[in-house]
């Protein structure tokens, strides 16, 4: 598999820190000097791939990074920004939660002019995304080893139920 990511954990070029699950690497491409990807160790595309703990610990590292940031290169502020899919911006194929250094009239432009929506599409979007939401509160626990060992068959169906599923999205 291509990916630039999986590529930098390997060779440990610019990484920060690392555990387990989380690898925090220099950006190859920055916005700014001490511009910081924390990504998961394992290859995953976007973000609702990542079980709850792992993304738990990717937010408690970035904010970690981000204070380092303040601390050592006395920044005013950071950005924590995940670019979830084609249409948000997302160019590499594996997941990342950017941790941007911000000073200000740094000419980085991540603002936007609010929108007039009107009332009838705000509520239309409020039922239906209130629709969706039976798992919001749901926290994923960890999963054991699994008990029961997949037949091949039903491993395969389940990976192509999921490509079908993602392809639109991941870039
Ligand atoms: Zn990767």
């Amino acid at each position: 598999m291509n990916c630039e990511i999986c590529e930098q954990i390997k060779n440990k070029k610019g990484v920060l820190y690392q555990d387990k699950n989380i690898t925090a690497m220099l950006a190859p491409k920055p916005t700014a000097a001490g511009h910081v990807y924390i990504v998961p160790k394992k290859h995953v595309t976007i973000l609702e791939q990542i079980p709850d703990k792992i993304i738990g610990e990717m937010f408690a590292k970035a904010n970690k990074i981000s204070m380092a940031c303040f601390e050592s290169l006395g920044v005013q502020g950071t950005n924590l920004l995940i670019q979830n899919g084609l249409p948000a911006g997302q160019h590499h194929n594996h997941c990342i939660l950017h941790v941007i250094p911000r000073r200000e009239n740094d000419g980085l432009n991540l603002a936007w002019q609010p929108k007039q929506i009107n009332e009838e599409e705000m509520s239309t979007a409020e039922i239906k995304i209130k629709e969706n939401t039976s798992q919001v509160g749901v926290f994923e626990k960890e999963k054991q080893k699994p008990i029961k060992i997949k037949e091949p068959e039903e491993i395969k169906d389940k990976e192509k139920e999921e490509d079908y599923r993602l392809k639109e999205r991941i870039p």
